[in-house]
């Protein structure tokens, strides 16, 4: 018995409900946990099987942060004050109608394809050695954690995203995301189940194979990196740029505005929170930046021939 939490385990016996063993645990380690770690310690002690209890954290997480964080921009659909920072105008304002039919398509995904892996991260996490434990890692951990894990998925989602885009992959399976030209949040997950599988493969095989490598990791870490990745891909595809919006202070964060862009001309911006690989490797969405390409094509073109000459 090495871990603390299996320690915890057979000490603190659970209480019926999950609030008489969080009052319990409390009383036995308020002075060497958090609330956090005392709310987390609790929650695996009450299920007592910690397959069952991990399955259902993950799923209720991904849930609830999916549907809650896309409920405010479904609001902000209804107000019309909000409108004029709707980035391809009022006219593409989606019909509650839109939002319905996508609600019941990635309804039926969560639960008919993505529940089931969900019900096999219990053994991974286990085998890959993801701790469950308490105390948690520091935090100045769990933020180097998370800048990596954003840097290394916005690597892995812009190639498999622009391969995505070759033909007969585009045709049978990333078609279906490009359904909606003017996206609104619920469209985030609204994507074919091999391209959630593909995709899927950045956000939590990242983490996997981080901690197969080091060994160091904390399921309490991934399950902020999945809610930030969510509040990230839905956001992205929220349709709303502000003039407060997050890429306006840090130049780096791709936004609403850069994945609108790819939505609406096809091609370019193919990263998901980051701009510089479509920056360095020049494919760039828009009007203006194709515009800038040929520009420099020009450019290029002029000065061979001078040279030439
Ligand atoms: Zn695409
Ligand atoms: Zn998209």
């Amino acid at each position: 018995m090495s871990s603390i939490l299996e320690s915890i385990n057979s000490t603190v016996t659970p209480a019926a409900s999950y609030i008489g063993t969080y009052a319990k645990l409390s009383d036995a380690h308020a002075d060497t946990l958090n609330i956090v770690e005392r709310v987390w310690a609790s929650y695996f002690v009450w299920w007592g099987n910690d397959l069952i209890a991990c399955g259902i954290f993950i799923f209720l997480l991904h849930e609830i942060l999916y549907f809650g964080r896309c409920v405010p921009w479904m609001i902000l659909d209804q107000i019309p004050y909000f409108h004029k920072w709707k980035i391809q105008g009022e006219a593409k304002v989606p019909s509650v109608a839109e939002q319905w039919e996508c609600m019941k398509s990635v309804l039926i995904s969560h639960f008919m394809v993505e529940a089931i892996p969900i019900w096999g991260f219990y053994p991974v996490c286990k085998y890959a050695g993801i701790s469950i434990d308490v105390p948690f890692p520091s935090w100045m951990k769990i933020c180097a954690h998370l800048a990596l894990f954003f840097v290394l998925e916005d690597t892995w989602h812009y190639w498999l995203h622009r391969g995505l885009h070759y033909g007969p992959f585009y045709k049978h399976i990333h078609k279906q995301h490009h359904r909606y030209a003017a996206p609104f949040g619920l469209t985030a997950e609204y994507a074919h189940p091999v391209e959630v599988a593909l995709l899927g493969v950045g956000t939590v095989g990242i983490p996997i194979a981080w901690v197969m490598l080091t060994g160091d990791l904390h399921l309490f870490t991934v399950s902020v990196w999945i809610a930030l990745r969510l509040f990230q891909a839905i956001d992205a595809h929220s349709g709303y740029e502000f003039p407060v919006s997050l890429h306006h202070f840090l130049p780096i964060w791709a936004g609403a505005d850069h994945h609108d862009d790819h939505h609406r001309y096809f091609t370019g911006n193919y990263a998901s929170s980051f701009r510089w690989w479509d920056f360095v490797l020049d494919t760039e969405a828009g009007p203006a930046a194709k515009a800038e390409r040929q520009q420099r094509l020009a450019a290029k073109a002029a000065k061979k021939a001078k040279k030439q000459q």
